[in-house]
């Protein structure tokens, strides 16, 4: 294995993401929302902490990120287009860019839709995706600055990585997603296998996740819309389910 992943449950239901460049021995925390349970966790793990890498700008996946900086001397990287609204960044990166953990190359993917510069990191050598508030396990993020042709496109472009890559995404919301993708495709049989085996996790307090694209591909019902108006209705729908 060339990249080593491990969730790391945080606050309510965020997932923040440890990731070791196993080559190099290189890490990160993608998404380091609070110092204490990060550092135990990094800890646990060796102790080294190289980089703390940023999604989006939302006080959940970026709060302890200064603090952590600070007192790890980790440096930090993120949106250039978001740096106004960002911990301070040592590495600004752009949608498009290549960045190395170590002998691992994640591309900077722009995922526009939760918030205009939100982005993702995909791993091709490690098979990894951290998505974060873009596509969830049988769900996708709500719309909170972009529209929904940004997020159709966002999603489609992350629904066209290879199907091994695993999604490791921001939160766990992966119960409630089930019950309205169930209610939007009740005879889906990959969805149902997925809703039992999501439930034996939960009650068992582990994570869903990650799942993977080829998962998503036959469970997640916002990689079966149409089109951006689909889209935008299956999104509406989950909005007001309850
Ligand atoms: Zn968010
Ligand atoms: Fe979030």
């Amino acid at each position: 294995m060339t990249l080593t992943v491990k969730p790391i449950a945080i606050l309510d239901d965020n997932y923040a993401w440890f990731l070791r460049d196993e080559a190099t021995g290189v890490t990160a925390v993608m998404d380091a929302a609070v110092v204490g349970p990060i550092e135990d966790f990094v800890k646990a793990e060796g102790g080294r902490l190289d980089w703390l890498l940023i999604t989006h700008h939302h006080g959940d996946h970026i709060a302890g990120i200064a603090e952590l900086a600070a007192r790890t001397g980790a440096k930090v990287a993120g949106n250039a287009q978001d740096a106004a609204r960002l911990p301070k960044l040592d590495v600004a990166v752009k949608p498009g860019d290549v960045f190395a953990l170590g002998a691992s190359e994640a591309q900077i993917i722009d995922t526009p839709g939760h918030t205009h510069g939100h982005i993702s990191w995909y791993f091709p050598s490690g098979e990894t995706l951290l998505c974060a508030d873009t596509l969830f396990a049988a769900g996708c993020g709500r719309l909170l600055e972009g529209t929904p042709a940004e997020m159709f496109a966002s999603l489609q472009k992350l629904a066209a990585l290879p199907e091994a890559t695993k999604v490791c995404c921001g939160h766990e919301y992966t119960l409630s997603n089930i019950r309205y993708a169930l209610s939007v495709e009740p005879d889906n049989a990959a969805l149902q296998a997925f809703a039992e085996r999501a439930k034996a996790l939960r009650a068992e307090g582990k994570p869903t996740v990650p799942t993977t694209i080829g998962l998503e591909q036959a469970i997640n019902p916002f990689l079966h819309a149409r089109d951006v108006k689909h889209f935008a209705e299956l999104r509406l729908g989950k909005d007001n389910f309850r």
